[in-house]
């Protein structure tokens, strides 16, 4: 009862109101009862809490997914979460971002992964990748790309590569080129899904989103590849008459590429 007044007490008077901040949500309802609070309207219709470490934040038409451990976020957070949803400009965006980031979800150090190795008869594979990576370092991004792990999997049989940024848990950024890729394809699609995880290699370092928005595109145009998150498989006039479904706007640690 007395919580029921105080809600209604709080939805009148906006000084109360702030001080209902200090709830913190508890379920994805909850959150996007507190986002609209906080300004956010009500383009968004629905929520879903996920439990994707390599997503924060991602939103698509009406529907907005966020980790759940931002349940917890500080308001500054969710402010940039109502933010990034408005922002109409790339570099409201990347304002919005830049704060969301600063909240680091917790994870018990037990539940930290074990990192995936190249298997032993891979590891030829994963070298002639080292030396691409060099290679193509120097060659496009004036050298200025950090060297990263680089791994061969077997496990990627849909996604033909994946650069993963360091995690807040201390795990190394990496990108992973898939085996069967290689051997399906060859070496030169492989060098080419190689560059486009490079291209958000270079995303990660340089503070922007890793995603397929327009700053990668940008830049796959710049070292020459295509600058689409699937493998082309259609020529690029017919694509282009292709009406696009919008790619949803994602801050997340991972990119990948696929068929
Ligand atoms: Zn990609």
């Amino acid at each position: 009862m007395l919580s029921a007044l105080s809600r209604l007490f709080r939805r009148r008077n906006p000084h109360q109101l702030e001080l209902g901040f200090h709830d913190v949500p508890n379920n994805g309802a909850e959150l996007l009862a507190r986002l609209r609070q906080l300004g956010m309207g009500n383009a968004i219709e629905q929520l879903r809490l996920t439990r994707n470490r390599m997503v924060m934040v991602s939103f698509s038409g009406h529907e907005l997914r966020i980790h759940e451990g931002y349940l917890r976020a500080p308001e500054p957070v969710l402010r940039a979460v109502v933010a990034f949803v408005r922002s109409r400009s790339r570099a409201d965006r990347a304002a919005a971002r830049a704060q969301i980031v600063t909240f680091q979800v917790d994870r018990p150090q037990s539940s930290r992964r074990r990192l995936p190795r190249t298997v032993a008869a891979d590891e030829s594979m994963a070298e002639e990748l080292r030396g691409w990576h060099k290679a193509y370092n120097d060659g496009y991004f004036a050298g200025t790309l950090r060297t990263v792990a680089i791994r061969v999997s077997r496990r990627m049989k849909t996604r033909l590569g994946h650069y993963t940024a360091r995690s807040s848990a201390g795990d190394p950024a990496e990108i992973a080129i898939s085996r069967s890729h290689i051997q399906r394809h060859g070496w030169e699609e492989a060098c080419h899904t190689l560059l486009h995880e490079m291209v958000h290699q270079w995303q990660d370092e340089q503070g922007h989103s890793i995603d397929h928005g327009s700053t990668f595109r940008s830049k796959a145009r710049e070292v020459g590849i295509t600058p689409l998150a699937r493998r082309a498989v259609v020529p690029a006039k017919q694509r282009g008459s292709a009406p696009r479904k919008p790619a949803p706007l994602t801050i997340g640690l991972r990119a990948a590429r696929e068929e």
